[in-house]
């Protein structure tokens, strides 16, 4: 049973430490969340994880860190200038302003393909306020995305030559270093180069949580093949990967259905995009309204390589991209070719699969007493403590002691956490809605047979096991 809403999500982060509100002690910052202890260990889990997946256990695809204030030509050249927009309007009524496309009636009954004047639908009233309710809204006009700042003392708000952009991808931090990786790292196409950092988006309508935030991090990996590679049937090999690697997360496959981006909705540089979407509003009653984007697969040609380099030219003989100093072709040994790779690029949300991941983890058990208990089935990999030791009396010297240094034996393998702060009962609940998948408890027989109980998060059965097999039990229990 996974959790029915969001907001289930939403008190169970803040009131455990996974999530709060940004900025609270000011009213908050509409679209802005900060991770607590466990967040942070939840978050860092799953890029492990990813990280892991690709970068070491494939063997073609090496990492990087890029900058996130890039030279603007990047975003120049990239298209993001001149394209990175999304349609806004204003409600007369309300007077809230949202992103038209995410709103019911902007699309012609259940077809986002088809050519459409989303203004004539705008003026015919078919289009709805999310906020009010009311249909007497503005014209759509486009708003750019990214974030501007200005870098160096000097400047002025306006200074076009100290203009600058927090990255809203970090896609092309890869483009631009694919030509360094490549001949550092001698590698041959095809292979990939793999990044996760912070991205901004200056959204219009944030909101639902961390599912749409001004920034955000990302996991992107750019997948260089040949020119007459099978694109379009990697993009679909892909999606069979990331579906697989969501479902090692312990995400239900019931809960993940694929989207193909439509012509008409594809970004400027793709030339087929399947999302693969998650169920975040399963209370909503009409089933094609639960769904939103958790990640996007797309093939992106050779647009970027070929958009960043100084020797294509257009009809006339001029250079597309004069401000370009290098040329991002690659020379091909066996068959003595130049040519720009092509991309297909699996782009995944760093919080959306945290959501994706907590929702999905989420369970209620009814204990002996008929109380309701929340479990967090998060899997072993994810969960951000693995095991909690517990001493069943916390005024007993000897028991107190013996689990502290049990705690400290386990510390350098696995993550653990000693918890003095309530009886026994208690102990086990708050560790099972955080998602602990095994409490450790240190009882009087303990001083005896220096033995302890682990009790298992999701069965809450319990086994006697020896002090000195503790951690070699503890291990094989993790395991996936
Ligand atoms: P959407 O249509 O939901 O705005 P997108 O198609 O623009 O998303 P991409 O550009 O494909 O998103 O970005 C790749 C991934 O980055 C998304 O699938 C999502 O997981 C994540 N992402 C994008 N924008 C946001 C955001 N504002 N907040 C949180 N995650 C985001």
């Amino acid at each position: 049973m996974p959790a029915p809403n969001i907001e289930t999500i939403v008190s169970l982060a803040k009131r455990r430490g996974f999530v709060f509100p940004s900025s609270e002690v000011y009213g908050g910052l509409g679209s802005a969340w900060d991770y607590g202890p466990l967040g942070v260990e939840l978050c860092n889990n799953v890029k492990q994880s990813w990280w892991r997946w690709l970068v070491y256990e494939r063997d073609d695809i090496e990492g990087i860190d890029s900058s996130i204030i890039l030279n603007r030509l990047v975003w120049k050249y990239s298209g993001h200038e001149a394209t990175f927009h999304d349609p806004l309007v204003d409600c007369r009524e309300c007077k809230s302003r949202m992103r038209a496309d995410k709103l019911e009636g902007y699309f012609p009954e259940g077809d986002h393909s088809s050519g459409f004047d989303a203004n004539e639908r705008l003026r015919g009233g078919l289009v709805k306020c999310a906020n009010c309710g009311s249909t007497n809204l503005t014209d759509e006009r486009y708003f750019n995305m990214m974030f501007r700042t200005t870098l160096g003392a000097a400047a002025d708000e306006d200074d076009p030559a100290a203009l600058a952009y927090l990255r809203p991808e970090t896609a092309q931090g890869i483009f631009i270093n694919f030509l360094n990786v490549q001949t550092a790292m001698r590698r041959k196409v095809p292979f990939g180069i793999a990044q996760v950092g912070k991205s901004f988006r200056n959204e219009i309508t944030p909101g639902n949580f961390i599912l749409r935030t001004r920034e955000f991090e990302q996991m992107e990996m750019e997948y260089f093949v040949k020119p007459d590679a099978e694109h379009l049937k990697l993009v679909d090999e892909w999606v069979e990967l990331y579906v697989d690697w969501f479902k090692g997360l312990g995400i239900d496959g019931s809960n993940l259905k694929l989207h193909e981006v439509p012509q008409e909705e594809l970004a400027h540089y793709s030339k087929r995009t399947v999302d693969i979407m998650y169920r975040y509003f399963p209370e909503r009653p009409e089933e094609e309204r639960q769904w939103e984007e958790l990640m996007g697969i797309a093939y992106r040609t050779d647009f970027d390589l070929r958009s960043h380099s100084s020797k294509p030219v257009d009809e006339e003989g001029n250079r597309v991209n004069p401000d370009s100093t290098d040329d991002l072709s690659y020379f091909d040994e066996p068959t003595k070719t130049r040519f720009y790779p092509h991309v297909i690029e699996p782009a995944a949300g760093v919080n959306r699969t945290v959501l994706a991941v907590l929702m999905d983890a989420y369970s209620e058990r009814t204990n002996d007493k008929g109380e309701t208990r929340v479990i967090l089935k998060l899997s072993p990999q994810l969960a951000p403590i693995k095991a909690a030791i517990l001493p069943l009396a916390k005024n007993k010297p000897e028991i107190v002691g013996m689990a502290k240094a049990i705690k400290r034996s386990l510390q350098p393998t696995l993550r653990a956490v000693y918890d003095d702060t309530g009886g026994i009962g208690k102990l086990y609940a708050r560790q099972d809605e955080i998602g602990t998948p095994l409490c450790v408890t240190v009882d009087h027989q303990s001083l005896e047979d220096e033995a302890v109980t682990v009790r298992d998060r999701d069965t809450w059965e319990q086994e006697r096991v020896k002090v000195s097999d503790l951690a070699e039990h503890l291990q094989r229990r993790l395991q996936p």
